[in-house]
Formats: C-alpha cells, sequence, structure tokens
C-alpha cells in the first residue's frame, strides 16, 4: 500500500538518520560525511549514481561536483529540477580516491537502496552508470548495450520502468557520450506518462491458481523482452 506523502517523508527521514550511524563496510571509518541521497520523497522519478566524490563527502549531499552540474542542466532541459526527483548512489561512503565500489561494499549498502526505492515508490528509476545498472537490472551486460532502453523490473516490491543511463561523470570526459545522454534524457518525460505494467505472477502464484482451476494471465507483452 502506497504511503502517504508525510509519512513517507518521516520514514525517509528515519532511513536517513541511520545511514549515519552505517558502519557496515570499511568505508566509514574514511568518509567524512555518509551520503543518504537528497530530493522529493514523493518523486516518480529516481536517479542512482554510482558513490559519492570528493565534494559529496564533504557536503553529504549527491552530485555537487561538476557531474552534479551537468545532471542539473540535463534535468532543466527536460523540464525538471532537483526538487522534482529523488537522487541516491549504490554506495553512500565515498571510496577513497573514488575507485570503484567494491562488491562486499556493494553487497553491504544495497538494502539501503532498496528501502530508499521502497519508501519512495518512484514510476521510473534511472540508473547512472555501470555500477547501478548492473545492481538494479541483476544483469551483468554493460552500460554501452543497454542505454536508452527501458527496462521493467520489481524494485521494492513494485514495478518499476528503468531507464539505464551513461554516467554524467563519462559525459563530461566525452562530448559524444554527453549527446548520447542528453538524446535518452530527452525520452524520460514520456516514461514518466506511461502506464506501469502488472506484476509478474511468481511460480507459487500460478500454480496456486493453477490448482483452483483458475487461469493467470500471462504477464503484458512488452514485459516479456525486458525480463533477463
Ligand atoms: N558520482 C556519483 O556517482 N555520485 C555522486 O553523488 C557524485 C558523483
Amino acid at each position: 500500500m502506497s504511503a502517504g506523502a508525510e509519512e513517507r517523508r518521516e520514514k525517509l527521514v528515519e532511513l536517513y538518520k541511520e545511514v549515519q550511524r552505517c558502519e557496515k563496510c570499511p568505508l566509514h571509518e574514511t568518509r567524512i560525511k555518509a551520503v543518504f541521497g537528497a530530493g522529493n520523497a514523493d518523486a516518480d522519478l529516481m536517479f542512482v549514481g554510482e558513490a559519492p566524490g570528493a565534494e559529496e563527502d564533504r557536503q553529504g549531499l549527491p552530485f555537487v561536483g561538476r557531474a552534479g552540474q551537468l545532471l542539473n542542466q540535463l534535468l532543466e532541459e527536460i523540464g525538471l529540477s532537483r526538487e522534482d526527483v529523488f537522487i541516491a548512489n549504490v554506495l553512500k561512503s565515498r571510496p577513497p580516491g573514488n575507485r570503484d565500489p567494491l562488491p562486499p561494499e556493494i553487497q553491504a549498502c544495497e538494502p539501503w537502496l532498496w528501502q530508499q526505492v521502497q519508501l519512495i515508490e518512484p514510476r521510473v528509476v534511472c540508473t547512472l552508470g555501470n555500477f547501478s545498472t548492473k545492481l538494479l537490472s541483476g544483469s551483468q551486460t554493460g552500460i554501452t548495450k543497454v542505454r536508452g532502453t527501458p527496462q521493467v523490473h520489481e524494485l521494492g516490491g513494485r514495478m518499476v520502468y528503468l531507464l539505464p543511463l551513461f554516467h554524467p561523470a563519462a559525459a563530461l570526459r566525452t562530448p559524444a557520450v554527453k549527446e548520447t545522454l542528453r538524446g535518452d534524457f530527452a525520452t524520460i518525460p514520456d516514461l514518466l506518462q506511461r502506464p506501469l505494467p502488472d506484476p509478474v505472477p511468481s511460480a507459487e502464484e500460478i500454480a496456486a491458481a493453477e490448482e483452483e482451476g483458475g487461469t493467470t494471465p500471462p504477464p503484458p507483452s512488452d514485459q516479456l523482452g525486458f525480463f533477463g
């Protein structure tokens, strides 16, 4: 059941406090501030980046450096601002020297992200770069292959559209990547309007329905190609 806006905000604040105290991986020893994420608790659109960088670590806020400025610009180009969306990361603590997240760090941190998705209940989740795309899609296929094509996944107990995007930091390095990212951003408004598909029945639900002599409707056809 969907939480009311106020209840959702309160629960998110509680989760924020827990994340500030988190010591589930060694990164808590080197971080300045845990970066929970920021934005609208009621957002239909959520972005998930990789991990805080130096500036994010100092301020305790996501995407406040150069990559964040590009993200703001791209949002503006589609008529949105940071106040309309929620921005989080796979890791809540900065890996020293901005190295890649390690598998045990991702494993320790991911429950925070699942809880965020569960509370915010976005319709569309844009993953920024390889790490968040692989984690949220549950597939090892790289970002270059999957970017720009929406997938349907059950996240946080609900169906959402997952839109893999290049990471803004990669776009800052390569103009062609920036143009691709801009083009993919342009598809977000339409995706936000698309009705969400029904949940795919589980094997248990199908078996129970068959036992009762009923039939379980197949998932909508546009869902079939999206599940890996
Ligand atoms: N890059 C990320 O992936 N996340 C941030 O918060 C900042 C830069």
